[in-house]
C-alpha cells in the first residue's frame, strides 16, 4: 500500500469551477465576491482566490484550500475597489497546486488582466505547444494561462475586440469570467456548455456560475449569458456582442443530476425541481415492491422525494452525511479503506432495520462507494436494498472540465445492468433512462451534451490556432 494520504472522498464526477464578477461603482466588493465564492463552494474545494481593482491598479489574494481557510478577514480586507472577479477551484486540468490557483492574473504591455475559467479546452494542447513555438513561457498548466497568452500575443486597441479574437480560436467547454482594470468581461461557449448567469445587486451587475450566489449576496437574477455571447461591463454600463455564429445549446445535463446546488436556477429550471422529476420518472421506470425510500446525501435527496412521492412510500432519513470530513485526509490500508464510507456516511439503525429499502443515488461511476452503502443498509438491519440511480450508466468520459475518471475504470462502460447489481451486492438495480433523463430535467428547449451517458461528443479536438493568425504571432 502506498506511504502517501489518500483524501477521503465519494466516488462521484468531480465537480469543475466556480466563477463570480461584479462590477460596483462605489462599493468595496472584495467581501461581496467573498460571499458569493462561499455560495460556489461546491463547485471546488481545492483552491480559491479574489482579485480586485480601483480602476488603476489589480490586487489579488489565493491560496489552496476551501473559501473560509484561503480568504479569512483580514486577506479580504486588504483588498480594495469596486470590481472583482473570484474563482474555486478542482484541478481537471493542471495539477492542484498553488501556481494553477485562480484568479490568474496577468500584467502586461496594456494593464492587468485577471481570469477565472470554468470549464476544459479540447484543443488546449494543441494552442499551448503553438504558442510555446511562437516564444510563449508558461507559468501554469492551466487553459486559463493559454488564454491570457492568446489576449497578450493578439494585440488590437479594444481589450474587448483582442479576447472575442482570442476566443474563436478555443474548442472546448468555458466560461470565463474576467476582469481588466475597469472592465468585467463575462464569456460563454458557443455551445453553453457550462453556466454563466447575470446578476443584478443594487443596480450594479454581477455575474456567477450559478443563481445560488446571487441569492447569498442579495442579487437579483437577470438573465443567463446566451451560448457564444460576451459582455462587456465598464462606466458605460453593459454591452453585449455575439464572438461565435449561434449553435445548438448543449448544457452540461450533469449540473441538473450532481453538479448544481438545489437551490439554483439554469436557464429558468430549477435544479431540486428537475432532480424531483428525475426520481418520480425512475420511480415509473423500475418499480419495486419496498417499505421506504431513502437517497444518499445531500446531491439524491431530491430525486429520492420523487421516487417517493410516485411510488406513494415514505421518504426516511436512512443515511446520514458528516458534513466535516470532506478534506480530512487518512493514512490508506484496506481497513481503513473501508472505513472511507463510513466516516462519509451512516446508516440509521432504528430507521433501517426489518425494511426493504430503495436507495437512491445520482450515478454511479466506479462502483466502489455504492457496494459499501448497500452493505452499510445491510448491517444495519435492512432485509432488501434495491438500488435506484437517477441517471443512466455513466459509459464514456468526459472532455469538458468533469473529472470522470477514464473510461476503463466507469462501471457503466464494460459491464452490464445485472453484473453491476452482483458487484454492489443490490437485490435490484434500475438506472433511470436517457430520454426520461432529458424529459424530465424539462429545460424549455431540448439542449444538452449529454455525451458520458450517449457518446455523442458535441466538440471534438480538431485544431489549434488557425495557421495565418499562428504565422503572424511569430513576427
Ligand atoms: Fe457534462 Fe457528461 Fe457532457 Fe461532460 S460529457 S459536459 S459531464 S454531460
Amino acid at each position: 500500500m502506498p506511504e502517501r494520504l489518500l483524501q477521503v472522498e465519494c466516488d462521484k464526477f468531480k465537480e469543475e469551477c466556480g466563477v463570480f464578477g461584479i462590477y460596483a461603482p462605489g462599493h468595496n466588493v472584495a467581501q461581496i465576491t467573498h460571499y458569493a465564492l462561499y455560495a460556489l463552494q461546491h463547485r471546488g474545494q481545492e483552491s480559491a482566490g479574489i482579485a480586485v481593482s480601483n480602476g488603476n491598479k489589480v490586487d489579488i489574494e489565493k491560496g489552496m484550500g476551501l473559501v473560509s481557510e484561503v480568504l479569512n478577514g483580514r486577506k479580504t480586507r486588504r483588498l480594495k475597489g469596486h470590481l472583482a472577479v473570484g474563482h474555486v477551484r478542482y484541478s481537471t486540468m493542471g495539477s492542484s497546486s498553488l501556481v494553477n490557483a485562480q484568479p490568474l492574473l496577468i500584467r502586461y504591455s496594456r494593464g492587468s488582466l485577471a481570469i477565472s475559467h470554468n470549464g476544459n479546452l479540447v484543443n488546449g494542447r494543441q494552442i499551448r505547444e503553438q504558442l510555446e513555438q511562437a516564444g510563449s513561457i508558461f507559468q501554469t498548466s492551466t487553459d486559463s494561462e493559454i488564454v491570457a497568452h492568446l489576449i497578450a500575443r493578439l494585440g488590437g486597441d479594444l481589450i474587448e475586440d483582442t479576447i472575442s479574437q482570442a476566443v474563436t480560436h478555443l474548442q472546448g467547454a468555458y466560461t470565463f469570467v474576467m476582469m481588466t482594470d475597469d472592465k468585467l468581461i463575462g464569456i460563454r461557449d458557443p455551445y453553453g456548455i457550462r453556466p454563466l448567469s447575470l446578476g443584478l445587486l443594487d443596480g450594479c451587475y454581477v455575474l456567477a456560475s450559478e443563481t445560488c450566489a446571487f441569492d447569498t449576496i442579495g442579487a437579483e437574477f437577470i438573465r443567463d449569458i446566451n451560448p457564444g455571447e460576451m459582455v462587456v461591463i465598464d462606466e458605460k454600463g453593459l454591452h453585449t456582442r455575439r464572438f461565435a455564429a449561434e449553435m445548438p445549446l448543449a448544457l452540461c445535463i450533469f449540473e441538473f443530476i450532481y453538479f448544481a446546488r438545489p437551490d439554483s436556477n439554469i436557464h429558468g429550471r430549477n435544479v431540486h425541481l428537475a432532480r424531483r422529476e428525475l426520481g418520480k420518472q425512475l420511480a415509473r421506470e423500475c418499480p419495486v415492491e419496498a417499505d421506504i425510500v431513502t437517497g444518499v446525501p445531500d446531491s439524491s435527496i431530491s430525486a429520492a422525494s420523487g421516487v417517493a412521492e410516485e411510488m406513494g412510500l415514505p421518504y426516511e432519513m436512512g443515511l446520514i452525511k458528516n458534513r466535516y470530513i470532506g478534506r480530512t485526509f487518512i493514512q490508506p490500508s484496506q481497513e481503513i479503506r473501508d472505513l472511507g464510507v463510513k466516516l462519509k456516511l451512516n446508516a440509521v439503525k432504528k430507521v433501517v432495520e426489518g425494511k426493504r429499502i430503495i436507495m437512491v443515488d445520482d450515478s454511479i461511476v466506479r462502483g466502489t462507494t455504492s457496494k459499501q452503502i448497500v452493505q452499510m443498509l445491510r448491517n444495519a438491519g435492512a432485509t432488501e436494498v434495491h438500488v435506484r440511480i437517477s441517471s443512466p450508466p455513466v459509459v464514456s468520459s468526459c472532455y469538458y472540465g468533469i473529472d470522470t475518471s477514464s473510461t476503463k475504470e466507469l462501471l457503466g462502460a464494460y459491464k452490464s445492468i445485472e453484473e453491476i447489481k452482483n458487484i454492489i451486492k443490490a437485490d435490484s438495480l434500475g438506472y433511470l433512462s436517457i430520454d426520461g433523463m432529458v424529459s424530465s430535467v424539462g429545460l424549455p428547449v431540448e439542449g444538452f451534451c449529454k455525451a458520458c451517458f450517449d457518446k455523442q461528443y458535441i466538440v471534438e479536438p480538431t485544431r489549434g490556432i488557425k495557421k495565418e493568425v499562428f504565422e503572424s504571432m511569430k513576427r
